[in-house]
C-alpha cells in the first residue's frame, strides 16, 4: 500500500479520483501532523466513506518500534523497524523549553568515520520521504498534547546530503503550516562535508542551518578519521560552506567530536583557531560517546578544558555540547548495533 506520508501530490491525485474536494488533503494533513491521529477512523470531520476508502488505500504507519529507551534527563531513543526489516534510530531530546528530535536519513552510512557506530557496516539504502516524516510523527507522539516539537536535527544515521531528494520534501512538510510548522531556522542538516551536496543544497533550499562535521584541523588527521576526506580535503569543504553562508546568511556550524589523544592536542586547537578565526562560525565540540568494540575514548576533563581555553583565547565562538542520553546509547548507530548483537546472541 502507498504510504500517506510519502507524497502530498499522490494524496491530492487520489482525492481527485474519489471526487473529493481538494481541501480534504489539508484536513488529512492537519489530522496527521497537528492532531496526531493514529488512524483514518479518528478523522471525524471526513465523511465516513472517505475514511474507509483512505484506510483501504493508504498506510499511515510503515514502521514498528523495536526498542524504546528513556534516559533520566528526558531523552528518549527509538529503534524503528522498517517494512523491509531494516532498522534506524531516532531520538527526542528535552532541554528546557526545547523539544528537539534527531532523525536518520539513511539505513547505515557510507562515509566510514572510524569512530562512529552507524557506518561500521556501510550503507544499506536511503530512507524514503515517508520514512523520514514518520520518524517525526512517532517522536512527536511521545510528547504530551500541550507540547510541540521545536527543533529538528538531521544527525541520526546516514549522510543527509547523499539523500537530499528524499530529505528535502520531508523537511518541507516539517516547516509547512499544515505540517509541523517548525521554523526552518530551527532545522539543522549535519553533513560529513560533501561539497557537491552543499552546493546542491545552496541551489535548492537555503532556509536550513548547515552543520559540517569537521573532527580534525588538518587533512592528514581528517583522512584518518573521516576517510571520505581523502577525495575532498578540508579547503574544498570550507569553500563550499562559505558559499552556503554567502547565499543563506545562516551562521555556519562546525562539529568536532573530541577523541582522547587523537584530535584533542594543543596543536589541534591552535590549528582550528587558524581555520575558523575569520569565519562567522560556531564550533560545536561534542564529547565522544564511546562505542562498544571501537578503541576511541572521551578525553579527560582536563584535556577538554585545555582545548576549550585555546579556542576561547583565539576568539572562536565555541560551544561544548552537553552529553545527552548518555546511558541510553544516544550516539547514532549504537542502539541498532546493540539490537543486532542481541539478535545474534538470541539466534
Ligand atoms: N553524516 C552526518 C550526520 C550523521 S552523524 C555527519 O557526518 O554529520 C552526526 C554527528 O554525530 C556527526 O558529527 C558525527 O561525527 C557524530 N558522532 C558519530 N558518532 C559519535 C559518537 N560515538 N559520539 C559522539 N558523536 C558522534
Amino acid at each position: 500500500m502507498p504510504h500517506i506520508l510519502e507524497s502530498q501530490s499522490a494524496l491530492a491525485t487520489w482525492l481527485a479520483g474519489q471526487r473529493a474536494p481538494a481541501f480534504r488533503a489539508q484536513q488529512i494533513q492537519r489530522w496527521l501532523f497537528q492532531s496526531r491521529a493514529a488512524a483514518f477512523a479518528e478523522m471525524s470531520d471526513l465523511p465516513q466513506s472517505l475514511r474507509e476508502s483512505a484506510a483501504a488505500e493508504f498506510d499511515i504507519w510503515t514502521t514498528t518500534t523495536a526498542a524504546h529507551q528513556k534516559s533520566k534527563d528526558g531523552t528518549e531513543k527509538l529503534l524503528l523497524r522498517l517494512s523491509d526489516g531494516k532498522a534506524v534510530e531516532c531520538v527526542l531530546l528535552r532541554d528546557a523549553a526545547r523539544r528537539t528530535i534527531c532523525i536518520s536519513s539513511q539505513v547505515g552510512c557510507a562515509m566510514g568515520c572510524v569512530f562512529c557506530a552507524s557506518g561500521l557496516d556501510g550503507v544499506d539504502r536511503n530512507l524514503t520521504t515517508g520514512e523520514i516524516i514518520e520518524q517525526m510523527l512517532v517522536l512527536q507522539r511521545l510528547l504530551p498534547e500541550d507540547e510541540r516539537l521545536s527543533h529538528i536535527v538531521v544527525m541520526g544515521m546516514g549522510e543527509p546530503l547523499a539523500n537530499l531528494d528524499n530529505l528535502l520534501p520531508a523537511l518541507d512538510v516539517a516547516t509547512s503550516k499544515d505540517g509541523l510548522g517548525i521554523s526552518a531556522r530551527r532545522i539543522t542538516i549535519s553533513t560529513v562535508g560533501l561539497p557537491p551536496g552543499i552546493h546542491q543544497l545552496a541551489e535548492l533550499n537555503t532556509r536550513f542551518q548547515l552543520a559540517v562535521s569537521l573532527h580534525a584541523p588538518n587533512d592528514e588527521l581528517r583522512n584518518e578519521l573521516v576517510p571520505v576526506n581523502k577525495k575532498i580535503g578540508i579547503q574544498a569543504i570550507l569553500a563550499a560552506a562559505d558559499h552556503y553562508f554567502d547565499v543563506s546568511s545562516r551562521r555556519l556550524t562546525f562539529e568536532y567530536v573530541l577523541l582522547d589523544q587523537i584530535n584533542d592536542q594543543i596543536v589541534h586547537a591552535q590549528q582550528l583557531v587558524r581555520l575558523l578565526q575569520h569565519r562567522n562560525a560556531l564550533l560545536n565540540v561534542i564529547p565522544y560517546n564511546q562505542v562498544a568494540g571501537l578503541p576511541y575514548k572521551r578525553p579527560s576533563q582536563n584535556s577538554i578544558m585545555r582545548f576549550r581555553d585555546i579556542l576561547e583565547a583565539g576568539n572562536i565562538n565555541v560551544q561544548f555540547r552537553q552529553l545527552k542520553g548518555n546511558e541510553i546509547d544516544a550516539a547514532c548507530g549504537q542502539l541498532r548495533r546493540k539490537s543486532v548483537e542481541i539478535q545474534q546472541i538470541g539466534d
